[in-house]
């Protein structure tokens, strides 16, 4: 039973998602609003928008769905073949299909989910209900993996050379360049930020109008 639930799981979001992909292509709202519940939730972390952006109401989605593909060059949507399959899950008390997808934009991969009513899953009339897409990778970016890294030769330590707070400092400095990213506020958001970009190998410097990391806080309680 269940083997045959995951095959139609993956049938549906398969047809779905060609759907999709060619409404897009052909640039056409309706097209897309028809494969979207009315009452449909569409956000997207960086990957469309370049924001955070939450998309509600068919219309809108679809409207919103086919600009920001277009200016971003979001296509190929498929079920990701590196993560679990499509199954059949009850969220929030509703019995759904859900599937996790990749897709790729003019400057990197994306991931999303798509989560189609079980009840909405008619022959060749499936609509979606929510749908979340984000920004993966960055394409000349790629994140080393760890077994990259051990293949670094191990640090040498030299006790009168530079050690590691020198190294920041001067590296923090960008004397003879420019941070490709400049992120203002080391507050959670900027330091996430700035780790991600970091294991992308994207410089980047953060800056705040406190003296130190956690002073927001450190200023704000006593404790
Ligand atoms: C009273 C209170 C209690 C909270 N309690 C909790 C809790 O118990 N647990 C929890 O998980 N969350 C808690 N939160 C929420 C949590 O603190 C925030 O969600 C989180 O700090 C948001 O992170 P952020 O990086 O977006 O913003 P912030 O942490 O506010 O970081 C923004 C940073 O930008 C800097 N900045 C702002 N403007 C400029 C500028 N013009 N130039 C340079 N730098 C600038 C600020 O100095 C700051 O360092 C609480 C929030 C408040 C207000």
């Amino acid at each position: 039973m269940d083997v045959e639930l995951n095959r139609d799981a993956k049938r549906i979001v398969s047809d779905w998602l060609a759907d999709l992909n060619a409404a897009l292509e052909a640039r056409a709202p309706d097209r897309v609003g028809a494969l979207f519940r009315p009452d449909a939730d569409w956000r997207d972390i960086v990957a469309l928008t370049r924001t955070i952006e939450t998309v509600s109401d068919r219309a809108e989605v679809a409207r919103r769905l086919v600009d920001t593909a277009a200016a971003s060059g979001a296509s190929g949507f498929a079920i990701d073949p590196e993560r679990y399959p499509p199954r059949d899950v009850e969220r929030a008390g509703e019995p759904c299909v859900e599937a996790i997808l990749t897709f790729q934009t003019a400057i990197g991969t994306g991931a999303g989910i798509v989560r189609l009513k079980r009840s909405d899953c008619r022959a060749g009339a499936a609509q979606a209900w929510t749908l979340l897409t984000s920004l993966e990778s960055l394409r000349g970016h790629e994140e080393e993996t760890i077994i990259e890294k051990a293949e670094v030769p191990a640090f040498e330590r030299d006790f009168h050379g530079p050690n590691w707070l020198d190294r920041r400092r001067e590296a923090s400095r960008y004397a003879d360049r420019d941070p490709a990213v400049l992120i203002v506020g080391g507050g959670h958001a900027g330091i996430t930020a700035a780790a991600r970009l970091k294991a992308l190998g994207v410089e980047a410097l953060v800056v705040d109008r406190m003296a130190r990391i956690g002073d927001n806080w450190r200023k704000r309680y006593h404790g």
